[in-house]
């Protein structure tokens, strides 16, 4: 019997008999380390009663894992020239599906109808990221319609740190309150650029995204207006609350002392930082500054 895909020496076979070079502007590092792999498997908690989408097969080696202990794969990988490899590879798997396919341009809930046997069972996303695009990727799957009952994902370290930042830390900002709104974040275990073929100049974590359990206390008067409002708020991170307000706000006196008003409401000073505003303050803020119109 042959080797596990991720099996560093297997992996070294593939990629000659093939003649692989892996592709920067794809973000192809291929993972040689199967501890990892399991790893990831494990920390998605995966069944044979899941249905998985893989972001990005790359060789296969996560594909396979994920084969052996899910029901169903379906695999989006963007670069044509893996396909055939993927097929040959894979070919001991029936339950695994892969799809030319950018997964920032993928229909994901008609994907899901569409390729699954039984689109009802629980629906989760593992996936070792192509990292130049994770914040889109992450975004995508979060602003789509699909609930998704895990999603697990490997990343720079350091976008891992935001995505999983506690309030009042520099990590913390508008990625972490994108992801907050919706679901549960909480960093699995860390991972060496050592593990994959090429090394990346970056070390890596793996991130395990939940639904949130628990009801947001306030709910926001709009979404997108809430993220736009957030994202102006930490528009200068160095500067202080309302200094990245006073170009949203404007410079009509009246206005600033509205504002400023609000915020005495609230119990945030001027000069408080906005990481150190939690997403229901957040929520509170942008609510009181469009019921009046400012
Ligand atoms: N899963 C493999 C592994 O762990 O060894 C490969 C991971 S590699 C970091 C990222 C993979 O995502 C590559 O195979 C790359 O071609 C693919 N990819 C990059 N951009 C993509 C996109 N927009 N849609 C789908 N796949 C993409």
């Amino acid at each position: 019997a042959k080797a596990d895909i991720g099996n560093a020496q297997r992996t070294k076979e593939i990629i000659k008999k093939y003649g692989v070079r892996a592709k920067k502007g794809f973000g192809q590092n291929f993972l040689t380390d199967l501890n990892v792999l399991t790893g990831i498997v494990n920390a998605a908690n995966i069944s044979k009663n899941d249905n998985v989408i893989e972001i990005g097969p790359g060789l296969g080696a996560l594909t396979e894992q994920l084969a052996k202990a899910a029901g169903e794969v379906v695999a989006l990988e963007i670069d044509e020239d893996l396909l055939p490899i993927l097929a040959d590879v894979l070919s001991p798997y029936d339950n695994v599906k892969v799809i030319n396919q950018d997964v920032l341009k993928a229909n994901l809930p008609e994907l899901i109808q569409k390729e699954f046997t039984d689109p009802t069972r629980p629906i989760k996303v593992v996936a070792n990221l192509p990292y130049y695009i994770t914040s889109p990727i992450l975004m995508g799957l979060l602003n789509s319609s699909v609930h998704w009952d895990a999603i697990c994902v490997m990343m720079q370290k350091e976008v891992a740190e935001r995505l999983t930042a506690k309030v009042g830390t520099k990590e913390y900002g508008s990625l972490t309150l994108a992801i907050e709104y919706l679901m549960t974040a909480r960093l699995a275990f860390g991972v060496s650029r050592h593990s994959f073929v090429p090394a990346p100049n970056v070390d890596s974590a793996i991130v395990v995204l939940e639904t949130r359990q628990e009801q947001l206390a306030v709910q926001p008067f709009s979404r997108q207006k809430l993220f736009s409002f957030i994202k102006a708020c930490f528009a200068h991170r160095r500067k202080n609350l309302w200094n990245n307000l006073k170009p949203v706000v404007g410079k009509d006196k009246e206005r600033q002392a509205a504002v400023k008003e609000i915020l005495s409401q609230l119990d945030i000073a001027t000069t408080d930082r906005p990481e150190t505003l939690n997403l229901e303050q957040f929520i509170r803020l942008a609510n009181a500054l469009h019921a009046q119109n400012l």
